[in-house]
């Protein structure tokens, strides 16, 4: 079995070694340029167009993280460079459950228990107990409930906020209501306290948290985007903190990354930024599912991750 690894920043090596471990049978190369050598697998990360089109004997490609967006959008400016009948997987947990649950409940507790107006009070010199708030009053909701929404939601299920969640399909989440489809976008965003973004970006979602979606949130919410910065109209969330609709927001994930240096987000006092950190794919969880899922493909078992370019996530 030959596999080929592309990856444009990762420490390469390690992932290398990985794989070797965990699929000691492949013979596993990184692609260098003019490799247009048989492979039965690829595992990429935003590759050339060189590294599938064409590519002979090859079964499946593995997209080295969770969103597939920027491989779905490449796929539809170079239509050949998938051929027909290869599958695409992407990476499922892998670590970055772990991480997304971590980020997730440490941000709506900070929230929760005010330490984003205490720290303002603080560079204020101002020595001011405030009210508590009550879980009661702060609904968490989720926006996806898949792989990452739905472990996220049931972190912060235990945590005692009520939680929801808004996906295609229902789910039947342990402490967790849920809501689906369009039609029921509005009753699952009355009410709701802290927003979660989780989902795939994809023709649907993209622009969601725009002005009407910010509008219809509890007064004074709160707005996490894990998932993509494409899902977030950002002129409409500072609007929305300039109203006072929304107090707070925290962004992993940008229109434009790095985020500019002149976008008024840097400088915003209820506005906190990571760089596209919330949660990586750890490379020996990572291996470790590639190489369970080869072995499943191999044998013709049904396995989860793959994706749906129609559908688009
Ligand atoms: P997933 O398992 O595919 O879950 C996606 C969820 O979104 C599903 O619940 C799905 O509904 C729902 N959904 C999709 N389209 C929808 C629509 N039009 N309306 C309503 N719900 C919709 O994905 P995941 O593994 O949880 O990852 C989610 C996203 O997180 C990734 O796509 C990626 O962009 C982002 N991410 C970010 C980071 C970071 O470091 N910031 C790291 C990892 C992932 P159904 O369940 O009904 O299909």
């Amino acid at each position: 079995m030959d596999i080929i690894f592309y990856h444009p920043a990762l420490t390469v090596d390690n992932w290398l070694q990985e794989l070797k471990q965990a699929i000691p049978q492949a013979r596993i190369r990184q692609w260098t340029k003019d490799d247009d050598a048989a492979a039965d697998y690829a595992l990429v990360w935003n590759p050339p167009v060189e590294v599938l089109r064409q590519r002979k004997n090859l079964k499946a490609v593995f997209v080295l993280g969770a969103g597939v967006d920027a491989i779905l959008n490449k796929f539809q400016q170079y239509p050949d460079m998938l051929a027909p009948g290869v599958s695409l997987y992407r990476l499922e947990d892998t670590g970055m459950v772990q991480q997304m649950q971590e980020y997730a409940v440490s941000q709506v507790l900070h929230w929760f228990r005010r330490f984003d107006d205490y720290q303002l009070q603080k560079m204020a010199g101002k020595w001011l107990p405030l009210d508590e708030y009550r879980h009661e009053e702060f609904t968490v909701g989720l926006l996806g409930a898949g792989v990452l929404g739905s472990k996220v939601a049931e972190s912060l299920a235990a945590w005692g906020f009520p939680v929801r969640c808004w996906s295609r399909s229902k789910k039947n989440y342990a402490g967790v209501s849920s809501y689906a489809g369009d039609e029921e976008l509005s009753a699952f965003l009355s009410g709701t306290r802290v927003l979660i973004n989780l989902l795939p970006n994809t023709p649907q979602t993209t622009g969601i948290i725009n002005q009407s979606l910010l509008n219809q949130l509890a007064e004074g919410a709160y707005v996490l985007n894990l998932a993509r910065g494409a899902h977030l109209i950002e002129t409409d969330l500072l609007a929305a903190l300039a109203s006072g609709r929304v107090k707070g927001a925290m962004l992993d994930v940008f229109a434009k990354e790095p985020l500019p240096a002149d976008s008024p987000l840097w400088r915003h006092p209820r506005v906190a930024i990571t760089p596209h950190i919330a949660a990586m794919s750890r490379p020996d969880e990572a291996a470790a599912f590639i190489a369970r899922t080869i072995a499943l493909i191999e044998e013709g078992t049904p396995t989860t991750g793959e994706v749906s370019i129609t559908r688009g996530y």
